[in-house]
């Protein structure tokens, strides 16, 4: 059980998540549904795949895109935030690219946003000319500013970004938002976002040429058909032929549906697999354009 590198050809891949913090359960989790399961070192740092050869190294999240450059990993779950952050010092200091998002994942949603004192009134990135704004990302803050032809000084630093202006460090800020509630508490609001952040599979740029790259194809399977599936249900019910058209008119999100014919009524039966969110409000609305002895049923596994 040595998480020991072998840079030569390898049979195992080797995925690198955070070991805690709020993409580690989302990501066992999400890695669990796909079929893994693992048998956990001592010390906690390694896990050893049982059901496949796919071990998983727990680590620090900033760690992660490093990881798989250096080759230690093969792939990891981080933030956008941090794989474009490190893209983008890689780009900086003439390094080559090494590893690239391959999949949204659909948690960690958060927002990269430039954050000013309660008290300013927004008229655009213009104002930030001049300013001095402190951040945990110098990187993609810069390449923002580039972009909106601004000129300001960038104040990195390590943590506390929020706290910055009412130390008289900083102007403003651009920092992760979630909820805004640390803004507000900082006496700061959000009022441009500069990327729309969430946890993503993170892999090198370059196709694996060993065993790893049939693993890494069935990993990737599994997880669409996880995540494909993850707000949908299987709506059955049954329907006057006249009122078909009315009823599928009201599920636009709702894969064709397979129709049977009832016997000895002019009622058909319908399932239908549909994506968004299956509400009383549109089960209701359902049942008033003819819809009948409707349910909804939760869908654990999806194979195209
Ligand atoms: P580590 O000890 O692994 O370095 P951390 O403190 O850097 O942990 P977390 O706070 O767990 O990391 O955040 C991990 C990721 O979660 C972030 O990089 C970001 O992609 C995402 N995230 C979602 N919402 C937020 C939020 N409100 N604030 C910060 N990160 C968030
Ligand atoms: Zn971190």
């Amino acid at each position: 059980m040595s998480p020991a590198v072998n840079p030569a050809v390898r049979d195992r891949l080797r995925i690198a998540i955070q070991k805690s913090g709020r993409l580690s359960e989302p990501a066992r989790a999400l890695l669990a549904s796909a079929g893994l399961s693992w048998r956990e070192s001592r010390d906690k740092l390694f896990c050893y795949g049982e059901s496949l050869p796919v071990d998983l190294l727990l680590v620090r999240d900033d760690d992660i895109p490093g990881l798989i450059a250096d080759g230690v990993c093969d792939l990891g779950f981080v933030g956008r935030n941090v794989l474009l952050e490190q893209a983008g010092e890689r780009a900086e200091t003439g390094k080559p690219e090494m590893f690239r998002e391959w999949r949204a994942l659909g948690f960690g949603g958060c927002r990269l946003s430039i954050a000013v004192p309660e008290g300013w009134q927004w008229q655009g990135p213009a104002q930030l000319a001049g300013r001095r704004i402190a951040t945990t990302y110098p990187n993609q803050l810069r390449a923002w500013l580039r972009a909106q032809h601004v000129q300001a000084d960038i104040v990195v630093l390590n943590g506390s970004v929020e706290i910055a202006p009412r130390l008289g460090q900083a102007d403003v800020i651009c920092d992760l938002v979630s909820s805004g509630a640390t803004l507000a508490a900082n006496q700061l609001k959000p009022v441009c976002d500069i990327l729309q952040s969430e946890a993503v599979l993170a892999g090198p740029v370059q196709p694996f040429g060993d065993a790893r790259a049939e693993l890494a194809a069935l990993l990737l399977r599994r997880m669409d058909g996880v995540l494909r599936i993850r707000d949908s249900k299987l709506l059955m019910f049954q329907a006057p032929r006249d009122a078909i058209d009315e009823v599928m008119q009201l599920l636009p999100d709702a894969e064709p549906p397979t129709v049977c014919a009832l016997d000895g009524s002019d009622a058909l039966a319908l399932q239908t697999l549909c994506h968004g969110a299956m509400t009383w409000q549109r089960l209701e609305d359902l049942k008033r354009a003819g819809a009948r002895g409707l349910m909804v049923l939760p869908v654990e596994r999806m194979l195209a």
